[in-house]
Formats: C-alpha cells, structure tokens, sequence
C-alpha cells in the first residue's frame, strides 16, 4: 500500500510467481483504468476484485444518491479491468447519526437498487461484513450472520440477487463469531472473496494494525477449509493493513513471508 504505486506492485508480484490481486480503488485512480487494464494485461496479472465500494449509510439522500451513482462507476471500472466482482463495504453513521437500524436499512436498500447494473456489466457485488469495532465509521454490517440474513431478504425480493450478490469473507473480520463454521455453512457458495490476515492480541489500531498470517490468534487454515468444504475454490487474497509494520518493508520481503505463511499458516 505505502511502498509501491500500481505499476510498481505489480512488477512486484510477477518477480514473485504472483498472478491473481485484488485492485484497490485508490491506487486505480491515481493513474487512470485504461492505464490500470493495460498494465495489468501486460504484466499477466488478473483482477480477482476491485475493492471497496458500497458506503451506503448516509442519511441525506443527496449524498445516499451520490453514492449510489459513485457505485455505478465503481461497477464499470471493476469490468473495465476484468475483475469479476466488486467488494462493498455499509459504511459506517453519518455524525451525530445513533439510528443504527436506520443506517443498516439504508445499505440494504443501497445493495438492492445496484443489483441490475452489476448484473448488466456481469459483476457481482461481494458483501463484506466487517469487525464490530468499526461499525461506527466504516461497517454496519458486522457479522456473517447477518450478511446471510441480508441475502436471504435481498434474494427473496429480486430474482436477480441470488446470481449477483454473494459474501467477501474476511478472517479478521469474523474470526470471533461463535457459530462462524454453521454461518459459512449457511452461506455456501455465496462465499466468493476469501480475505485473510491475523488478528494481533496487542493489536494498537482499528484498521491498520492487521498480522500477517501465523502471527495472531486467528486459525486461518480451518476456515479455509470450512470454506472450501462449501465449494469455493477461488483465492486467497492476503490483505494486510499494517501502516506500522508491513507497509514500511520492502515490498520483496513482505511477498516472500506471505508466500512462506500461505504454505504454513493458511
Ligand atoms: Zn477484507
């Protein structure tokens, strides 16, 4: 994230045998999508994901509008450079906001409404439920739990939902969950992004203080398997924010430890 812009991460990943990474939309934009697609054309990298999207909780409908309209261009760019979905995030309350219920039902709205443009541009939208400790700023959304019960109403509403939307499962975000194993039971294969990272015990940030995988609490390698036992058979995307740690290294060692765990601690 610190170390590399867009051309210089993926030459990063090819000197490394690395040919699958999720986009970030940031790192996108600054230099352009049609830039953005050639670069990864050349470099035999794919898209799996173009991340994040979403942000659909605000109170004032201009801004829930604008969002939505951002969603739609978020959707073409995800096409633009071959990934195949999109992962979404709630958002988290507008200030002075304590209507949680009214903020999650915004974002259910928000998801149902991008439904026919996703599906028109042949992109799915991932639902990413992230840890409660963020559920103020960034996600109101904090459970696999209640991700199955927003795609059960989302599918019984629209047809088109079941084929277009499905679950980005982060394993920082959900390790916690104490039915965690039923709920991806539950979910299936409506599982179509797998995130990991580790959850630190001293961990010092609410966003950027992510492990990398063997280093925490978490037991990456058993929900893998719970997952894949549900049928996803995709990536694992390694998503590490570590604005103290990871992102000062050189981004060669960072991709030779991640290598190293995912044959050990994923
Ligand atoms: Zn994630």
């Amino acid at each position: 994230m610190k170390q590399c812009d867009f051309a210089q991460s993926l030459d990063a990943f090819v000197r490394n045998g690395i040919f699958k990474t999720a986009v970030w939309r940031e790192k996108l934009d600054a230099i352009g999508t049609q830039e953005g697609s050639r670069l990864l054309k050349d470099s035999g990298v794919d898209a799996v994901s173009l991340c994040a999207g979403g942000f659909l909780t605000s109170r004032d409908p201009a801004n829930f509008q604008s969002s939505l309209d951002d969603n739609r261009r978020w959707i073409e760019q995800a096409a633009a450079i071959g990934a195949a979905s999109l992962v979404v995030i709630t958002g988290g309350l507008d200030e002075g906001d304590r209507d949680l219920a009214g903020a999650r039902k915004r974002a259910l709205e928000g998801f149902s409404q991008l439904i026919p443009e996703a599906r028109a541009a042949g992109i799915r939208l991932a639902l990413e439920p992230l840890h409660p400790m963020v559920c103020g700023f960034r996600s109101v959304l904090s459970s696999l739990r209640e991700a199955n019960d927003w795609l059960d109403q989302l599918e019984s509403d629209s047809a088109m939902a079941r084929e277009v939307l499905g679950i980005a499962l982060d394993s920082y975000a959900l390790w916690w969950e104490a039915d965690l194993e039923a709920q991806i039971e539950r979910a299936g294969q409506r599982i179509i992004n797998f995130h990991v990272s580790d959850w630190l015990p001293d961990t010092c940030d609410l966003r950027l203080d992510r492990g990398m995988p063997g280093d925490g609490g978490i037991d990456n390698l058993r929900i893998r398997q719970w997952i894949e036992a549900q049928g996803y058979n995709g990536p694992v995307e390694v998503e590490i924010f570590s604005e103290r740690n990871w992102w000062l290294r050189d981004p060669n060692e960072v991709l030779k430890v991640i290598k190293e765990r995912c044959a050990t601690a994923i």
